[in-house]
């Protein structure tokens, strides 16, 4: 009798262990779709934690948040992985008023991020309006004292609104340096998205050391269509901003790691993550808590369904990916030091969206083999397999050779929300966040089987 439960238990454990690919993908997208976790976890983050900008009380409130999470979630350890982290601070005032013809027009605008704040009485100049940097140098001596309007719209006509976003940032992130360099006093940048409202949507800016620093600031696009009108009907138009953002020193902080640990070769990790931070502008629902949220629920469908993996896989909700990169930086430096394989990295932070595929950077061998993976992702709509792509965070880790996968949700909506205050739960859709996680779970399974 014992040898026929003992040997009864063995075939029982060895039919568990032998599920195959397809059988464990319909498990995961069951169990997912039944409990909506995913959601669950995005309303509390919001609701416990709320916004989340690096060096911000609320992003060590979301350290705290992401550990408990994990630990709920029944990763095997998690730990909280140190990193110096910047703190900007946006401050109460920032305003835009444009001046023509002895008449004040208000503008729509915020801060951008890392921008330098003004005097009290905000600085005031004429306004040129331009387009690339080309024309900003062209302006030469012309720019000295004015403040620059960069005014180049989304592409339109790109399917993919990433890649709009893409061929417009420029402006945002280098545009304070190209107009300093001509000596111009400020800069106002059309916000990055194909919508038409007057919401201005912040993002990072930067600065370069040996060049003078000068405020930034993003406006609304229907203030930048109205402020383009004005500079066409009237020569001189001048523009008064004022900012109270301020830098402060660089605050120690955390990346939230936790783990499933591979039965057999723990050592070779697959990585799936999102960035914990946010901006101060809405409460980063899609950006990154979606991210946030998926990476935690990969661990929590593959715990319950009690599927052991052969290679560890690893959530990592990422310090700072919003106005410095510094936890996807440390986190690499971590890898390099442990000697651990980091085989693949899978990054959620394209919004909550349904997905549709995965963009894959990597050799053809390595390619092919993660497409021939489609017709498992095509029971959660996933089965697209791009060529390129991965993710800010996971970006560093391409010189271990680790395979960069990041996933693609539908970009229509993404930029109408994006680091504004637009970017609110209302705007996420609890099954459309589900697949996400689902897409991610499957993935992360099959190469943590199969290697790559
Ligand atoms: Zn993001």
């Amino acid at each position: 009798m014992k040898t026929i439960i003992l040997c009864l238990t063995f075939l029982f454990s060895s039919l568990v262990f032998a599920q195959t690919h397809s059988e464990v993908a319909e498990l995961l997208k069951n169990k997912g779709l039944q409990d909506l976790q995913a959601y669950e976890l995005l309303k509390d983050l919001i609701s416990s934690v709320g916004t989340r900008l690096s060096g911000s009380e609320g992003y060590e409130k979301a350290v705290q948040w992401g550990k408990k999470q994990l630990e709920l979630a029944g990763a095997d350890s998690v730990w909280l992985e140190p990193v110096m982290i910047p703190k900007w601070v946006r401050g109460p005032v920032e305003k835009a008023e444009a001046c023509v013809s002895g008449k004040t027009v208000e503008l729509t605008i915020c801060a951008l991020g890392g921008t330098i704040g003004t005097p009290k009485g905000g600085v005031t100049g004429l306004v040129i309006e331009v387009h690339n940097f080309d024309e900003v140098k062209a302006l030469g001596e012309k720019a000295k004292g004015k403040i620059i309007f960069y005014n180049r719209p989304f592409d339109r006509t790109k399917v993919n609104t990433g890649e709009a976003y893409g061929g417009a940032v420029n402006q945002r992130a280098n545009g304070a340096i190209e107009a300093a360099k001509v000596g111009a006093i400020g800069v106002l940048v059309r916000t990055m998205t194909n919508a038409l409202d007057d919401e201005p949507h912040t993002g990072m800016m930067r600065y370069n050391d040996t060049i003078m620093k000068i405020p930034a600031a993003a406006v609304s696009t229907i203030d930048a269509n109205a402020l383009s009108a004005m500079i066409a009907q009237e020569k001189n138009v001048s523009v008064t901003i004022q900012l109270s953002a301020k830098t402060f020193p660089d605050v120690p902080s955390f990346t939230v790691i936790g783990q499933i640990t591979g039965s057999e070769k723990p050592n070779e990790i697959i990585l799936v993550g999102g960035h914990l931070d946010s901006w101060d502008k809405g409460t980063g629902a899609h950006d990154d808590g979606s991210g946030v949220v998926h990476s935690i629920e990969v661990i929590r469908l593959i715990k319950f369904l009690k599927l052991k993996p052969t290679r560890t896989i690893r959530a990592v909700l990422f310090a700072n990916e919003e106005n410095g990169s510094r936890g996807g930086r440390a986190y690499a430096a971590f890898a390099k030091n442990t000697g651990e394989k980091h085989l693949a990295a899978i990054e959620s932070d394209a919004g909550g969206f349904l997905p549709r595929g995965f963009g894959v950077s990597t050799d053809s061998i390595r390619f092919d083999k993660i497409r021939s993976y489609s017709s498992l992702l095509e029971i959660v709509g996933t089965e697209k397999i791009k060529k390129g792509g991965g993710g800010e965070d996971i970006g560093y880790l391409e010189s271990l050779g680790t395979v960069m996968i990041g996933l693609n949700p539908e970009s229509q909506r993404y930029f109408d929300f994006h680091h504004s205050n637009h970017d609110t739960i209302d705007k996420v859709h609890p099954r459309e966040l589900e697949f996400g996680a689902i897409a991610m779970s499957i993935l992360s399974w099959v190469l943590s089987q199969d290697g790559i």
